[in-house]
């Protein structure tokens, strides 16, 4: 159960390469017919494919206070650097967030922690909220290695910024065998590497930047599994991939949320 804290959830979703403008138009449709605003206590996030960002930002003025992001952002301002978008041009379109260091952009654009660390101090010198992304690989886990992996993504992202900024950063713990998998790690799982998270942010940065800081588990989270997931102490949301495509499912989860709120 989270207690003492200022932190409000946070479920966010993760389209992936999903949802073409129409069908985003519909579905933002189709969600303001359950949510006319973000409940209190609750913050939430849609992140789309850059295709769809604009037509995500205007159908999210149906629901107050929802925000859009999106999947990634390049390091630099400008330049050559085909097929790229900057933080600023995702700023000039009203995005608010961008995921960072996402499991497939590692595994198939070979990211590394030094360009999600570009990334994220990028991101946040144009004032977008960077959710970097950090989890273990199923091997990594079999050899018991997800504590040590994730300490050095964690660091690796957060390498040469402020404390101050650190708290504005949101960590997002995916270990990379529950993306898309079905499978879900269970809550003592997700505790475990959660309050390691935390206990390293203290470490670094002292315990008020460790206890701002968000930390949302993500990896096959559902309506089912969300409430569970959710009462852990230092669970502080969800990146939510394949529930986030449907408006019913999402908003079961936020739903979840809010009802924790109150408990
Ligand atoms: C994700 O894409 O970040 C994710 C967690 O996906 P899924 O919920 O489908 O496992």
């Amino acid at each position: 159960m989270r207690t003492n804290t200022m932190r409000k959830y946070l479920i966010a979703g993760n389209w992936k390469m999903n949802q073409n403008m129409a069908q985003t138009s519909a579905y933002f449709a189709e969600l303001g017919q359950h949510l006319s605003a973000v409940p209190s206590g609750v913050k939430v996030l849609l992140c789309t494919p850059y295709t769809s960002l604009s037509v995500a930002v205007e159908g999210a003025k149906s629901v107050t206070g929802l925000s859009i992001g999106a999947q990634n952002v390049h390091e630099k301002d400008t330049g050559a650097y085909t097929g790229e978008i900057s933080a600023a041009m995702l700023k000039e379109l009203g995005i608010g967030y961008a995921i960072i260091g996402h499991s497939e952009r590692r595994q198939y654009y070979n990211e590394s922690d030094e360009s999600v660390n570009a990334k994220t101090i990028k991101s946040l010198e144009t004032g977008l909220t960077p959710v970097v992304c950090v989890g273990e690989l199923l091997e990594e886990r079999k050899a018991g290695k997800q504590f040590d992996v994730v300490k050095a993504q964690l660091h690796g992202a957060l390498a040469n910024i402020k404390a101050d900024d650190v708290s504005k950063i949101v960590i997002a713990y995916e270990p990379v065998w529950a993306i898309g998998t079905g499978e879900t790690a269970t809550p003592e799982q997700a505790q475990d590497i959660h309050a390691f998270i935390r206990s390293e942010l203290k470490a670094a940065y002292g315990e008020k930047i460790a206890t701002e800081v968000y930390i949302l588990y993500g990896g096959s989270m559902n309506p089912k599994n969300a409430a569970e997931l959710l009462s852990c102490a230092d669970v502080d949301g969800g990146l939510i991939g394949g529930a986030s495509l449907k408006p019913a499912d999402f908003y079961s989860i936020i739903k979840d949320a809010e009802t924790l709120t109150k408990s």
